[in-house]
């Protein structure tokens, strides 16, 4: 069966690291069929609207799509295509997998947790004003619902118990923000009496990333709302080797789409220099989710061997801030055949090189949707 994909390729370095998942996925000998839609700047260009109907009817269409970065205007222009997309197709749950990779570029080789974002509301929804003509005072509203945070927790919960991961941290600022925070905390508080078999414990969000950067050994899932879950998400990416390997995946109830966490680093755009690992990864959990468990694993394997051997690396993975081993530079398309070359030829049974603690569950970000 050929899997319909629809692939966004995405703004600055994302048509560069989304045409090196392609070569993995290729690699992998699963048949996928691109149906490739523009969106952001090149969507500009060529059809003058950054989300034209186009990709969301394909991504409907398909209910499974990969996707590079779009760059979002700062201070000013069009809305985030990004935050449209989601709440568009409701794709709900931001799911973003922290795991060091052969322990490098950090300072805890073992780490391996999941960030579980809420993607549609909170303080992304939109909803903001200036307060008076003069522009000197602005609203913007936190959004936080009952079943938004009802369905989120309990995606959190079931993540936890089918990657038997026994441990969930909700994260909010309760204590400050007394109606969203504690609607929050509720939904939170009363999910977990229903999962007796998952630990769950509750952090303020400045807390939270103290006790991240001090011992994030010590966490699991962490399960909170829009835009801590995206600071969260970007510190936990740091903990574990960087943006340049930081995947992520958003699922609605019938879709799912994947894209890194990071963004389109306009300054490396067409230098062929970014790291393709996050995205390559970001093919490891499509491939988890359309069930095609043996692909996924030897893309994570090839991905690890290949940052382990440091032979053909890109510029993040080989400056001396990151490894104790630095090495001279490869490309992004280097890396990306590299990748590919080793697919076939990994042994997801053997032990992986280099690894100094035993991740709870390496690979194992499986399949939260039916299909
Ligand atoms: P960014 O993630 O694009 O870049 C921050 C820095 O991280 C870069 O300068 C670079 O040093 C490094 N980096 C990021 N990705 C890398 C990779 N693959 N390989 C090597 N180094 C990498 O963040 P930013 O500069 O804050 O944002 C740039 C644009 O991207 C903005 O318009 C922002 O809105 C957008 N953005 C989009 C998404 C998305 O599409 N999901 C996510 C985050 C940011």
């Amino acid at each position: 069966m050929t899997y319909r994909v629809t692939l966004v390729p995405g703004d600055g370095i994302g048509p560069e690291v989304t045409q090196a998942a392609r070569l993995v996925a290729d690699a992998t000998g699963v048949p996928f069929e691109w149906e490739v839609v523009e969106a952001g700047e090149a969507a500009i260009k060529s059809k003058g609207s950054p989300l034209p109907d186009d990709v969301l009817d394909s991504i409907r269409r398909n209910k499974i799509a990969i996707k590079g970065p779009i760059t979002t205007p700062i201070g000013s222009g069009f809305r985030s295509v990004n935050v449209a997309i989601r709440q568009q197709l409701d794709l709900y749950a931001s799911v973003r997998p922290a795991r060091a990779i052969a322990g490098e570029g950090t300072r805890y080789p073992g780490v391996n947790l999941v960030v579980v974002r809420e993607a549609t509301e909170g303080l992304y929804s939109g909803v903001e004003h200036w307060v008076d003509r003069d522009h000197t005072a602005a609203e913007t509203v936190n959004v936080i619902t009952r079943k938004a945070s009802d369905r989120i927790c309990k995606f959190a919960f079931d993540l936890a118990v089918r990657q038997k991961r026994g441990h969930v941290t909700g994260v909010h600022k309760a204590n400050i923000m007394k109606t969203t925070g504690a609607l929050f905390q509720t939904a939170f508080r009363e999910m977990a009496a229903k999962y007796p078999q998952v630990r769950a414990d509750e952090r303020l969000i400045d807390n939270m990333c103290m006790q991240l950067v001090k011992k994030p050994d010590e966490y699991d899932v962490i399960v909170t709302t829009n835009l801590m879950g995206d600071i969260l998400s970007d510190l936990c990416a740091g903990l574990a080797g960087g943006l340049g390997v930081a995947p992520g995946a958003l699922y609605g109830d019938s879709i799912a789409m994947f894209e890194p966490v990071h963004g389109s680093a306009p300054k490396y755009a067409g230098q062929d220099k970014a790291d393709p690992v996050a995205e390559i990864l970001c093919l490891e959990l499509l491939l988890r989710h359309l069930g095609e468990t043996q692909a996924a694993d030897r893309v994570f394997r090839a991905v690890w061997e290949t940052v382990y051997e440091k032979k053909v690396v890109t510029y993040d993975l080989a400056l001396p801030g990151y490894t104790d081993r630095p090495v001279p530079a490869s490309t992004c398309s280097a890396m990306a055949r590299e990748i590919a070359r080793k697919v076939p030829l990994v042994d997801p049974s053997a032990p992986l090189p280099g690894i100094t603690a035993a991740p709870s569950s390496v690979g194992a970000i499986d399949k939260p949707l039916e299909t």
